[in-house]
């Protein structure tokens, strides 16, 4: 599918918009986040699937990324991996807080999953409090322990928020360094209920840089077409760090990525506010048309929608 010489080729599902953290940059009070949004998902795991099938078809996907609100909350959460798997899909991966994935990975692994990245904004438990509103800290940091053990591929994704957690962006390093894992700082994104007001909480990734390299020389790396990330290399160090820079370099250009929620409608850009439902639809041709017009061409817009409902 391709209009203006854009196509889609990963996917990003959005299969709840409960989450058991309650961050502070994605909703605005402690309850927001699980109680009141529903633990039951949408579409059942055979409707996703149902739907994914006929975009798969028509788009011959790349990448399956799961997300959410919390993903690992969705009960069928292993099926549905083995499920796109079947589907002749090989890159399946996962975003989450990994607060269940100590329990979770091994299975997850067994169905087929071949990467994670995780939400770690703190390695601080008082500072990781402040920011998800849950004392949560050791069980990630369990999760993220595991999933390394069963070899599934693993990255730190990262929220650097103004004078809230610029201190962890070293200890962060250093943790990515000690397990060999990609660490990667996000800005902060004009979404859901900080949409208008963001900048005050917003760290550059030019100040994200300089804090680095206070402690390392660093050199740039090339940026991969498509990619999210900019990377850097620590000479002293076999290591590299990215930059999610969404503001300061965005990556809208060349953008591959369509989102389903867990509704079944489709958006074919973060910024997009409005869903086009798929549920039902046997002709996904001109919806998909549909979609691939909504992608930017050059920034981020914002979207007052929170990521929990359009899937990070
Ligand atoms: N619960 C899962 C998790 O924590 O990874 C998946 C969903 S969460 C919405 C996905 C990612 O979106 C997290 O890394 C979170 O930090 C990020 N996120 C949420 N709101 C954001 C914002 N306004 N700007 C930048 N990142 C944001």
């Amino acid at each position: 599918m391709s209009t203006d010489n854009r196509s889609f080729k990963k996917l990003r599902i959005s299969l709840t918009d409960t989450c058991n953290m309650a961050c502070t940059y994605c909703v605005p009070d402690g309850d927001a986040g699980g109680i009141r949004a529903q633990l039951k998902p949408r579409l059942e795991v055979s409707e996703m699937i149902d739907l994914l099938a006929k975009l798969h078809k028509e788009l011959g996907l790349k990448k399956v990324r799961i997300t959410g609100g919390e993903p690992l909350l969705f009960p069928g959460i292993v099926k549905l991996v083995a499920e796109i798997k079947h589907l002749g899909i090989d890159d399946i991966a996962i975003t989450t807080n990994a607060f269940y994935l100590s329990n979770l990975a091994p299975r997850l692994k067994e169905a087929g999953l071949k990467s994670i990245n995780v939400s770690l904004d703190a390695l601080d438990t008082e500072v990781f409090k402040a920011i998800t509103r849950k004392d949560m800290l050791q069980q990630c940091l369990l999760g993220i322990d595991e999933a390394i053990k069963q070899g599934i591929k693993l990255k730190i994704n990262s929220v650097i928020i103004k004078g809230v957690n610029e201190n962890q962006i070293l200890p962060l390093i250093a943790f990515g360094i000690q397990k060999q894992v990609k660490v990667r700082f996000l800005e902060l994104m004009k979404m859901g209920y900080l949409h208008n007001n963001y900048l005050q909480h917003f760290v550059s990734q030019n100040e994200i840089i300089e804090i680095i390299k206070g402690a390392y020389v660093i050199e740039k790396q090339l940026r991969v077409p498509s990619a999210t990330a900019n990377y850097w290399k620590l000479e002293e160090e076999d290591y590299a760090f990215g930059i999610i820079a969404n503001e300061s370099e965005p990556f809208c250009k060349d953008c591959d990525r369509l989102r389903l929620d867990s509704y079944g409608k489709i958006y074919g850009c973060i910024s997009a506010t409005k869903g086009i439902d798929i549920k039902g639809k046997h002709d996904l041709k001109p919806l998909l048309t549909e979609a691939i017009q909504q992608k930017q061409r050059f920034k981020f817009i914002g979207n007052q929608m929170s990521m929990q409902f359009i899937g990070g």
